[in-house]
């Protein structure tokens, strides 16, 4: 297979407007990436055709849909190269996600027990654990991050020990831009006895990942960010994980008998979809990973490298700009700031020119003053993108620096 983006595009609508009388430059992509037909196709052929709740009804609607759901579940687990179907829980998303295990696997936590954190975590890895630090005494220790934006591993190592009872950390920075060392990270945390749970939410759009290769515990990720629609997302456990974590809510369909003296629970993944789950949704997410499954995900990478390298290339001397991120092997994230600008006015001037970018914290308040700012401005790059494009967004941020210089 080869990778030609220009054919990719064509797939992808919107890609396709003018903003502000300017051809849209979307770079904002790893806030959440755009969708091409299929899956919109994917997911209005369901209504159109055979939609129905699933799993309940004896109905043939009842039966397709549940075959279409249960398919998307199929295409999540060869996605992650699972071991079996019944790993894969669906979420509303990442963040869902993470908050299952903290939720369910923090119910037996007492004070003093340590999960490990880092800095560079987006707050939907911080926020579950925090709940745990309020309610129950856990201590939350983080690791740190180097000046180029890496995880110390000798510090992270040093913060292992009989007390640690997860590691939860981000398999790609969604600021920096940094690929974790996720054998490493794992192989680490197991010697001790602790369990891992990757966030994936950035790493899931650019790399392929192998949850048995990795031997993960557990690994959480987003639709909506992988060319798939909003309100769904996955958790891979390991099966003897999942089946030893209690329910994280409950309703229908995660139940075995219900009395009005007593309660048995499904087995997982069942245990963990309470209520009818976001049926569409799912088979939009599983039209997603198969219309990545035609394409070369490896050359796709390989072009998404060509981008931020030429972004890097094109602002070379620029001495107005502080990035944000320079790990070795990092994905194609562009955080900086511009001297004397606030990130905000930064993205609401290259809007001007068309080009999207995101401002603000990234929900990554620790990583931001660890860097010793309040803000930044990142650009992100999907394999859609093209070289005009980061040529376009150089030449756009030349011209808003002008603004304060
Ligand atoms: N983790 C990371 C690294 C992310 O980039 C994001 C989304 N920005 C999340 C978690 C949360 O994802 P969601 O909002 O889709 O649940």
């Amino acid at each position: 297979m080869s990778f030609d983006p220009e054919s990719v595009r064509e797939q992808f609508p919107i890609l396709k407007r003018q903003v502000n009388g300017r051809p849209l430059v979307y770079l904002d992509n790893a806030a959440s990436s755009q969708k091409p037909r299929a899956v919109m196709d994917a997911m209005t052929r369901l209504m159109e055709t055979s939609y129905s709740n699933v799993h309940r009804g004896l109905h043939t609607l009842a039966n397709e849909t549940t075959e279409a759901y249960e398919r998307a579940r199929a295409s999540v687990a060869r996605l992650l190269n699972a071991a079996s179907t019944s790993e894969i829980v669906f979420t509303k998303g990442g963040t869902e996600a993470i908050n299952l295990v903290a939720a369910s696997f923090g119910r037996s936590l007492v004070a003093g027990d340590e999960i490990v954190l880092s800095q560079m975590e987006h707050h939907a890895n911080i926020v579950p654990w925090h709940f745990l630090r309020e309610r129950q005494g856990v201590v939350l220790r983080f690791v740190p991050v180097t000046d180029d934006g890496r995880l110390d591993m000798d510090a992270y190592r040093a913060l292992l020990g009989p007390r640690t009872r997860m590691v939860a950390i981000s398999h790609m920075s969604n600021v920096l831009g940094t690929i974790n060392p996720a054998r490493e990270i794992i192989e680490a945390a197991h010697a001790v006895g602790a369990p891992v749970l990757l966030d994936g939410c950035q790493a899931i759009v650019h790399l392929n990942v192998d949850v048995q290769a990795l031997d993960v515990d557990f690994y959480a990720f987003s639709g909506h960010k992988l060319y798939g629609p909003t309100g769904i997302g996955a958790l891979y456990g390991k099966a003897e994980r999942l089946a030893a974590l209690p329910p994280y809510q409950g309703g229908g369909e995660m139940i075995g008998v219900v009395t009005q003296d007593e309660i048995t629970y499904a087995d997982p993944p069942h245990r963990f979809e309470a209520g009818t789950p976001a049926i569409v949704e799912a088979v939009g997410l599983g039209a997603a990973i198969e219309w990545l499954e035609g394409i070369d995900r490896e050359a796709a990478a390989v072009h998404e490298r060509a981008l931020y390298q030429r972004v890097v290339e094109g602002l070379n001397g620029a001495n107005w700009l502080r990035p944000i991120g320079q790990a070795p092997g990092k994905g194609a994230i562009f955080a900086f700031n511009v001297e004397g600008a606030h990130a905000h006015d930064i993205a609401q001037i290259l809007d001007r020119y068309g080009v999207a970018v995101r401002a603000g914290t990234h929900c990554a308040e620790p990583l931001m003053r660890r860097f010793g700012v309040t803000s930044s401005a990142r650009a992100s790059f999907a394999l859609y993108n093209t070289l005009d494009e980061a040529d376009a967004f150089v030449d756009a941020l030349g011209r808003a620096r002008t603004f304060f210089a």
